[in-house]
Formats: structure tokens, C-alpha cells, sequence
């Protein structure tokens, strides 16, 4: 664990020989298809399989098919999580970090498997499936070091006869709930962070992706993680809001809409009989993520950038950038390339390498985004689209970029979560960031110019987590751009930096007269 911490290189996708590769992986993971995902309790697996996770491409296959927790489940596994995180909770931080190194070696291990599993799970083409096994990887990384790091700060004064020392302790029991559209590297992030500060975890996968929570729960138990620690337990939304209620649980950590999000909030704040802690919440909820355009900004860098962050995994990330406010001196012109460009993109299935878009989740999903563009078509708004023919199955969707649409619609207002841009005109950087201050989402940002003093006044003035100047609004690297949103985003914690532990510990100061 010595050596300093490194983001996993990606696989180099242009090579035809690592196409191959992964060609071949996927070829023989279909051949093992449906997965069964169990429920896993300290070492025991229960299957009753019942809720499968289908192809959004192909919908009729069937990716994975889970056991649906119980109550009983629940109460079973916060039960055994109880009594086995104790002596976790006092091992050196060095003993959880290397189990957690070794379980990032099984997912390097499995790394194009792993990579063919999102695609066929989430619809996720073939790089950014592969940045999301490499995400995951780090978080394993990275947060074991963290663990060895916060271990050794000793940040309190002496005076002669008085030894203070602050101890980091594993809050204890951690429920993780975890979205499917990072369904490796999110749901990895937040277990590594409570293993490693010394919490044991109780994982809930999104019900679209058990089968890749299934591959962690694999990693963890091949690096040797003691029975008990970590439990799988897949399931709807009711399996996640039974562990939100149970008075043994200490901290959610969850990544999901900003819905879900507030009732775990409201429901966590509520002490249960018998309940002797607060419980504490991490959530990092939506985004209606805005790029501003000054008038000096260079159209060469700013429409590729708005492309990749509007479009990429067809618009289903937390941070892709879903309004572009535009100097009204460059927005014709950013507006006629970007409608150029639509005809570069090609919406098909996420295993061909030839695709810059595969489909969206789920039907409710396609039919969202469909009825808001039909919406904003109706109040005048002009939507123009990519006209290359859609595959028949499965649910993809045209990428749109639209002017004009109603400022109280859901294509400026609501998080869609669809490759969908509104563009529009500013009279500069000031009403630009008045408009984005009016949003109660602050996730991610941001901004092409110059000019150092509109980098400052922005960098100054936005309410966002994470602002992006002179480049795209995706892609935050573990270790070097922490991430998080602000105000109804999220509760400001940065997954991937430096202070993320924090939230999975209880400080302890033991003053000792010498
Ligand atoms: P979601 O519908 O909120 O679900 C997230 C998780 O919460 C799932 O495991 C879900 O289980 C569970 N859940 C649902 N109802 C619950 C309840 N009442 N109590 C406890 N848990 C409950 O979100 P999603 O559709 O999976 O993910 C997309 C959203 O995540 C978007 O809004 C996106 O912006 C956000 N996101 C944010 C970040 C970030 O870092 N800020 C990153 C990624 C995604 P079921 O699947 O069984 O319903």
C-alpha cells in the first residue's frame, strides 16, 4: 500500500486488438446470461430469483436475475453486520486498505468481463463502460489509502503534561444505496469508503443493475473481506427504505434522484425506540447541469465539449450538461453547429464500437424525454434532432438540441436525464450566472472563455459542486476532481477526495494527563 495512489489507465479502445477483446468478452458472458444475483448475508446466499435486469437494447434479454430481500433479510444482516464490525472497526487501517486492494485486483482481474457486464446491463457503449469498471477500481484504491492516511493525522496541540489524541472510528453500520447509472463505480465508491474508515456495508443496487453489484459483492469476498462486512441485498425501492428505517443502521450513503434522496433525509432524521445515534446522510442527488458560453469562447473547443456532456451515455449522467447559456453574440453560430453535428452521432447498440449513443434505461425513461421535447415542440420551441434511423427494439432515443423552449417547461426545468440540450442566448457571463443561481440543482458547471476575469467572476459567483472551465462537464477523475453537488444536488460531501471519510467516522479525543 506504499505505492502512491494512480487513476486505472484505460483500456486503449482504438487498438482492433482490444476490441477483440472485449468482443470476445461479451461473447462469452452472453453465453452465461441471465446472472443469478442472490441475496448474501455473512457467507450465506439465499436464491429465490424473481426481479430480472434486462438489456435496454434488447429488452426480451435478460441480463440478471436477483432475490428480492426481505424484512427478514434486513434484520438479519444489520444484525450480523453488527457483531462482526467491531473488531474491523479496531483493525489498523492498513489491514482494511489492503483487503480493499486486493478486491480492486479481482475487478482488474475481470476488467473486459466486468466492461461487457455494464454494456449489456445499463446500455453503456464500450468506453464508458470501461471508464466505469477503471472508476471503481480506484475508489478501491484510493480510499484504502485515505483510511492509512486519516489514521496517522494527528492534528492537535500538546502542552507539557497533556497527550490529546483524536481517534477516526468507523461509524459503524452502513446502508448503501447505489443508482444504476454508474452501477459499478458508484455502488463500489460508497462501500470502499465505509469498509475502509471501518463501517460494514450493506449494499441495495439499483433493481436495473444487480447484476453488477453481484461482481463487487464477488471482488470483496475473493480479497477476503471477514463474512459479514458486506451483505448484497437486492430488491425494488422498499428493501432500500427498510435499511433507511432500521434503528441499527448509522449511516446511508446514498447516490440517486433528488426525490429519493430528500424522503431519506426526512425519513433518516426520525430516532426509532431503541435507536441511541443520529443517523447521518450522504446523498448525491440530480442535476440540471449548465455550461455558459462567453462571447470569447473558442466554438473549435466548446461544441465538441458540449457534445460529450450533453450526449455521452445518451445523457444519463448526474453531471452532463443539460442547458447551454450562450452569449447572445455567439449563439446563432454555436446553434447552427451544433445542430450540424447531430448528423455526426450515431444512436445504435452499446456493444457496437461504432455507436456514440445506446439507449436509455428504461421505457419510462425514453417516453420522459419524448413527452418533454413533444412539450417544448408545442410551445414554439424549435427541437432539431438526429434524423439517422433508430434501432426497432429497445429504448433509444434521438439526441435533441432545442431553442427557445419555455423557461417554465421541463426541457429548461427538469432533470431529464436524456440526451437533451436546450441552448440559450445571454446577454453575457452576469445573466448567465443569475440564471443558474436561480436553480435549486448546483452539481456541476461549466464554462468556455478567455477571459480570467470572467474564470473568476463565475468561479465566484456559481453555487455548483464542480465547475468545469475550457472543457467538458463529465468525467470527474477519482483523487483529482472530487465530486459532489451543492443545495438540492447533494450534501456537499466529495466522493473521490480527500475529506469523503469523514462522513463514515465518529471522532473520538482521548485527553490523557501524563
Ligand atoms: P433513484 O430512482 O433515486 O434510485 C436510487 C436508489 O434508491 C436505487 O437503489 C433505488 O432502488 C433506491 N430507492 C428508491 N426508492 C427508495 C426509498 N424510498 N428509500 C430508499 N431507497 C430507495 O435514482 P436512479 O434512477 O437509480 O439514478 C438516477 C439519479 O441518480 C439521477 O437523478 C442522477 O442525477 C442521480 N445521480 C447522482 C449522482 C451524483 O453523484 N450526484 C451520481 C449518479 C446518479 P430501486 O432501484 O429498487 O428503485
Amino acid at each position: 500500500m506504499s505505492a502512491p495512489f494512480r487513476n486505472e489507465p484505460l483500456l486503449e479502445l482504438r487498438r482492433a486488438s482490444v476490441r477483440d477483446e472485449l468482443r470476445g468478452a461479451l461473447a462469452a458472458l452472453d453465453a452465461r446470461l441471465p446472472l443469478e444475483v442472490p441475496v448474501a448475508i455473512g457467507g450465506e446466499r439465499r436464491h429465490a430469483p424473481v426481479l430480472d435486469s434486462v438489456d435496454p437494447g434488447r429488452p426480451e434479454r435478460v441480463v440478471a436475475r436477483a432475490t428480492v430481500a426481505t424484512g427478514a433479510d434486513v434484520d438479519a444482516a444489520v444484525a450480523i453486520a453488527a457483531q462482526a464490525v467491531g473488531a474491523w472497526r479496531d483493525a489498523p487501517a492498513g489491514e482494511r486498505a489492503a483487503v480493499l486492494a486486493r478486491a480492486a485486483g479481482e475487478l482488474r482481474g475481470r476488467r473486459r468481463e466486468l466492461a461487457a457486464l455494464c454494456v449489456r446491463e445499463v446500455g453503456k457503449p464500450w468506453p464508458e463502460a470501461d471508464a466505469d469498471v477503471a472508476e471503481a477500481i480506484d475508489f478501491l484504491e484510493f480510499y484504502g489509502r485515505q483510511a492509512v492516511a486519516l489514521e496517522a493525522r494527528a492534528e492537535l496541540e500538546q502542552l507539557p503534561g497533556e497527550r490529546n489524541t483524536l481517534r477516526h472510528r468507523g461509524r459503524g453500520v452502513a446502508a448503501v444505496i447505489a443508482p444504476w447509472n454508474f452501477p459499478l463505480a458508484i455502488a463500489t465508491g460508497m462501500t470502499a469508503a465505509a469498509l475502509a474508515a471501518g463501517n460494514a456495508a450493506l449494499l441495495k443496487p439499483a433493481e436495473q443493475s444487480p447484476g453488477c453489484a453481484l461482481a463487487l459483492a464477488q471482488a470483496l469476498e475473493r480479497a477476503g473481506l471477514p463474512a459479514g462486512l458486506f451483505a448484497l441485498l437486492p430488491g425494488a425501492g422498499e428493501v432500500g427504505a427498510a435499511l433507511v428505517r432500521h434503528p441499527g443502521v448509522h449511516t446511508i450513503a446514498f447516490t440517486g434522484s433528488g426525490a429519493v434522496g430528500l424522503e431519506i433525509v426526512e425519513r433518516a432524521a426520525r430516532v426509532a425506540p431503541g435507536q441511541r445515534h443520529l443517523k447521518r446522510v450522504v446523498a448525491e442527488m440530480g442535476g440540471k447541469n449548465c455550461t455558459l458560453v462567453d462571447r470569447d469562447a473558442d466554438l473549435d473547443d466548446a461544441v465538441p465539449a458540449l457534445l460529450a456532456s450533453a450526449f455521452g451515455y445518451a445523457g444519463q449522467k448526474c453531471s452532463a450538461t443539460a442547458r447551454a447559456l450562450v452569449h447572445e453574440r455567439l449563439h446563432a453560430p454555436l446553434l447552427e453547429r451544433l445542430r450540424g453535428a447531430l448528423d455526426t452521432l450515431s444512436v445504435g447498440p452499446a456493444d457496437d464500437f461504432a455507436s456514440d449513443l445506446g439507449p436509455l434505461i428504461e421505457a419510462d425513461a425514453r417516453d420522459r424525454v419524448e413527452g418533454a421535447l413533444r412539450d417544448a415542440a408545442a410551445a414554439g420551441a424549435r427541437v432539431d434532432r438526429t434524423v439517422g434511423e433508430l434501432p426497432d427494439d429497445g429504448w433509444f432515443v434521438a439526441p435533441a438540441v432545442v431553442a427557445g423552449a419555455p423557461a417554465d417547461g421541463a426541457v429548461v426545468r427538469a432533470e431529464l436525464f436524456g440526451p437533451v440540450l436546450s441552448v440559450e442566448p445571454v446577454r453575457g457571463m452576469e445573466e448567465a450566472c443569475d440564471r443558474v443561481d436561480e436553480q435549486s440543482y448546483a452539481l456541476t458547471g461549466g464554462l468556455f472563455s478567455r477571459d480570467p476575469r470572467t474564470i473568476e467572476l463565475v468561479s465566484r459567483r456559481t453555487p455548483v459542486g464542480n465547475l468545469y472551465v475550457n472543457r467538458g462537464t463529465t468525467g470527474a477523475m477519482v483523487a483529482r476532481q472530487p465530486f459532489g453537488g451543492n443545495r438540492l444536488s447533494g450534501t456537499g460531501t466529495k466522493a473521490g477526495g480527500p475529506d469523503y471519510l469523514l462522513q463514515f467516522i465518529e471522532p473520538v479525543v482521548i485527553c490523557e494527563n501524563t
